[in-house]
């Protein structure tokens, strides 16, 4: 009970602390039933923001703390599946904006994990997101969503990993939306089989985006290119993403409660959603490189 009220409290606090967000989109903050994906890896995320919980004998994993608001919605998740929300041992995220990091403050002081970032977004994570680089520098102010600065307790760097138990995840940097967006992968034996996981750090040009003439992030564009080459040379089984809508998670979701195989297997989805979205970035390049002649 006590911990309960104090949780409450810490959490309002930070709330009322927290500077405007703006408006977010409403599938931000509905929740969703948590449930288990594949494994010992469970989605613990709301309909819109998705955060993974990865569970070992020695505490357990999240990745992505979304929201000031979403981390009752998260702790919730959390202990409807039967685990502790105390035991988070590790918090880790899919880039520094808001929508996926704003809430690590509170699960930090609430649960003492050790939050680890990818080395080129551990700049905006301990600022508070002031500077979002992706836009131009006169569009800044307006366009940047601030949240709770936080300390990072381990730096990381591309191809780290990430260890609990028999546990290991991988780091991969593929920049661009942020300087620092991180792809998550691990292998997940279920059913006596071995699947790889891929959780897409996010491909997308957000509106206001700046590829030519970037001040605040020069080499914006060849950054967006690299990430699609790493995301193609990742083997994936398990395709998975910062946002549900990247993999179609509502749809997959209703299918798994049907039976069946395992909606989530979809090597095919990943390979076309990578092409589509590299193709939506390079048709915005060659927009932009136009408008400047
Ligand atoms: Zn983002």
């Amino acid at each position: 009970m006590a911990r309960t009220l104090r949780f409450v409290m810490l959490v309002s606090a930070l709330l009322f602390a927290g500077r405007a967000i703006g408006q977010d989109a409403p599938e931000w903050t509905n929740p969703f039933p948590p449930y288990r994906i594949i494994g010992n890896l469970y989605y613990v995320g709301s309909q819109g923001l998705a955060s993974y919980l990865i569970t070992t004998p020695q505490g357990n994993i999240l990745i992505n703390s979304s929201l000031e608001k979403s981390v009752p919605l998260i702790r919730d998740s959390i202990e409807k599946l039967g685990f502790r929300f105390s035991d988070t041992k590790i918090l880790l995220i899919s880039h520094a904006h808001s929508d996926h990091c704003a809430g690590s403050a509170a699960i930090k002081e609430l649960t003492g994990a050790k939050y680890m970032v990818m080395d080129a977004d551990v700049s905006a994570i301990e600022d508070g997101g002031m500077l979002n680089f992706g836009l131009d520098s006169k569009y800044n102010a307006s366009g940047a969503s601030h949240y709770q600065p936080v300390k990072v307790d381990r730096i990381l760097h591309d191809g780290d990993q990430v260890k609990l138990a028999d546990t290991v995840l991988t780091a991969h940097l593929t920049p661009g939306h942020t300087k620092g967006t991180t792809t998550w992968t691990m292998k997940i034996t279920d059913g006596g089989m071995i699947y790889n996981v891929v959780i897409v750090g996010s491909p997308n040009v957000n509106p206001g985006y700046k590829l030519v003439n970037n001040a605040l992030y020069p080499q914006i564009a060849s950054d967006y290119e690299r990430m699609f080459r790493v995301l193609k040379s990742l083997p994936c089984d398990i395709f998975l993403g910062a946002h549900g809508d990247y993999y179609g998670m509502e749809a997959k979701y209703a299918r798994m409660k049907e039976g069946g195989a395992n909606p989530f297997i979809d090597p095919e989805g990943y390979k076309s959603y990578v092409a589509e979205r590299e193709q939506a970035f390079l048709t915005e390049l060659a927009k932009q490189k136009q408008a400047r002649q």
